[in-house]
């Protein structure tokens, strides 16, 4: 059975979240990148929006974790608290994480997508961070594996950004391309 239809099955062709039957696919869960029937859930169209940008949630929507959160498959408890904890100024979202019983190892996974997600490219004073500025390094940095050491002072233009760690930019300094940490930038 492919993995497709093994969570379809498991999911009993229902989002994983809110039980719609609507526009349902697998979702990979953060900080995973590929679907697995361990790190996917079945999502409906609705939840898979706002579980990517939870900048604009529909309260009401989600009180249908009150019973998802319940559910054995670790990815789906992932989910169901990440959603819980950007609604915890609710008072019954706050009850319900309360209440929730979650292994220490589903925790972790839990806490380390919410801080991939949250945490953005930023310079040593905070400022975000955009693919193809230009930075100033603000310390002498010796680069792993070698003698060089890229000087306090350089200038790195047209930055690019490590798509899954916020701390990582890349640059070329001396016609080499490599890793840089993004606190110790400063953009110009
Ligand atoms: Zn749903």
């Amino acid at each position: 059975m492919s993995t497709e239809a093994t969570l379809l099955e498991r999911a009993g062709s229902q989002c994983e979240l809110c039980s719609s039957t609507e526009n349902i696919a697998p979702f990979v869960v953060s900080p995973h990148t590929q679907i697995t029937v361990d790190h996917a859930v079945v999502l409906c169209e609705t939840c898979k929006e706002q579980v990517e940008d939870t900048s604009n949630m529909d309260v009401n929507h989600w009180r249908c974790l009150n019973d998802s959160m319940w559910s054995q498959v670790p990815a789906v408890q992932v989910l169901a608290w990440r959603q819980l904890t950007h609604l915890s100024s609710e008072s019954w979202a706050q009850d319900a994480l309360d209440m929730m019983y979650i292994e220490e190892e589903t925790a972790k996974w839990a806490e380390l997508g919410m801080d991939a997600d949250n945490r953005k490219h930023a310079d040593c004073h905070g400022a975000p961070l955009a693919k193809g500025d230009t930075v100033t390094i603000i310390k002498d940095l010796p680069v792993k594996g070698s003698s060089m050491v890229v000087k306090q002072g350089t200038m790195v233009r047209n930055i690019g950004l490590a798509q899954d760690d916020p701390e990582l930019f890349s640059g070329k300094v001396e016609g080499q391309q490599m890793w840089l940490r993004c606190e110790f930038c400063r953009k110009k």
